[in-house]
């Protein structure tokens, strides 16, 4: 995918780069967008489905689960499967519990994966942990795979909870519990990553994550962190929940963390409304750093909220149409013209703000409110170009801006045509 940064671009924490399979994570390189699957693994054509369809919405690392031999034995297939279908998105295995087992029983798996999860809180239990993460990390280096350490307040390593009460108690000013749960699950991240350096793996094969459910405390968690190391940080708010909900939470707990530079990789965990499309999470992620200005995917619409000036719906179903018609057209575009995700677009409800808010875009359309003449004047890079009247306004609309893709930008590949 093309990627553009702003010039408005927000300081960056400096983080160790780590590469997943093609995708660099931290150092120099874009935050990066990844989700996550919710098939059952071991149901290699639905699962193959899903990443594909994910990878094509944009996301550029896809985790799968990986919690059984079954699904195990899949994920060599499912990888074979994308890569027939041209999709070469690198494919993340989470693993709980027995992921020592199953990467050592399955050795296609560990080859087709481009980075092991692991949650410090269960990789095993008692005498077993240490035993069990060392496997796993002498795994990732046999296979040279990088290693996500995810810790989660969901699963937290109780062992470490309770020496840190301990620690507490005999403070002068004790910390509250929540301080101490917050120090549980950094510690829990920082001294498992300690330990897979002590094992041999390398900080440029380390992702870390501290991962909770409240805005602020994620917040809270993601600054203590990210001033105490400088691990390549996977940043999202966990268990976000359902629709606007979940958006609301996840975007205002990462846009606070973004713009003081935190995170190299994001994932939305949106619960997906029954029958809802998984890709959600990922044109939400897209969207968060394409309005925070952090990155550009796809042209984005500016509408006005439409107020009583706005009587007909035609006003929303232009806005409609044209954000899903950009959205269709991207795959296209994206191979063909470069930088075209940077393009603005305005469909604007009456003549208050909408000459003015088209003009600012790089394609306007005023429509006409209430009352006024039923003209459409368009707007092109701040200039009345014609006025769009009648019933094909829509059409011709999409014919403008089909137009000025073609003309305005180049042609991928252009500067080697003889
Ligand atoms: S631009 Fe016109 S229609 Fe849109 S919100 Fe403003 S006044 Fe209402």
């Amino acid at each position: 995918m093309s990627v553009s940064q702003s010039s408005t671009a927000v300081p960056r924490r400096r983080a160790v780069g780590v590469r997943i399979g093609g995708v660099l994570v931290g150092g120099e390189a874009p935050i990066v967008v990844q989700s996550m699957t919710n098939t059952d693994t071991a149901d290699v054509a639905a699962t193959a489905r899903q990443v594909a369809e994910l990878a094509r919405a944009g996301s550029e690392l896809v985790r799968v689960t990986v919690n059984t031999p079954e699904a195990a034995a899949a994920v060599p297939r499912i990888r074979e499967r994308l890569d027939r279908m041209g999709v070469s998105v690198p494919l993340i295995g989470d693993f709980h519990y027995n992921g020592h087992q199953l990467l050592a029983q399955e050795p296609a798996c560990a080859e087709a994966l481009a980075k092991y999860r692991i949650n410090p809180g269960n990789v095993g239990f008692g005498r077993k942990k240490d035993a069990q993460f060392a496997a796993i990390i002498d795994l990732a280096l046999r296979y040279a795979k990088p290693v996500r350490i995810g810790a989660n307040w969901g699963s937290l390593d109780q062992a470490m909870v309770a020496a840190l009460m301990d620690e507490n108690h005999a403070r002068a000013e004790p910390w509250d519990a929540a301080r101490v749960a917050r120090e549980a699950l950094i510690r829990s991240a920082l001294e498992s990553a300690a330990r897979a350096e002590e094992l041999g793996l390398t900080r440029d094969r380390i992702v870390l994550s501290c991962k909770v459910s409240g805005v602020q405390e994620l917040i809270a968690v993601y600054r203590d962190l990210g001033a105490r190391c400088d691990y390549a940080l996977h940043l999202g708010l966990t268990e976000a929940g359902m629709g606007s909900k979940g958006i609301v939470a996840s975007a205002a707990a990462l846009a606070v963390l973004l713009q003081e530079g935190i995170g190299d990789t994001i994932r939305i965990s949106l619960t997906p409304e029954p029958g809802e499309s998984r890709t959600r999470e990922v044109v939400v992620a897209q969207e968060l750093l394409q309005t925070m200005g952090l990155r550009a995917f796809a042209p984005l619409v500016t509408a006005c909220p439409g107020c009583g000036r706005t009587t007909s719906t035609f006003f929303q179903e232009l806005a409609k149409t044209v954000q899903e018609h950009v959205r269709a057209k991207m795959p296209e575009w994206r191979i063909k013209y470069d930088g075209v995700e940077n393009l603005t677009l305005a469909v604007m409800g009456c003549v208050v703000n909408g000459p003015g808010e088209s003009k600012h875009a790089n394609i306007g359309i005023s429509l006409p409110g209430t009352g006024e003449a039923p003209a459409a004047p368009v707007f092109i890079d701040g200039v009345k170009t014609v006025t769009l009247r009648g019933e094909h306004i829509a059409r011709d609309f999409l014919g403008v801006i089909d137009d000025y893709v073609a003309r305005r930008y180049r042609a991928r590949g252009a500067e080697h045509m003889p």
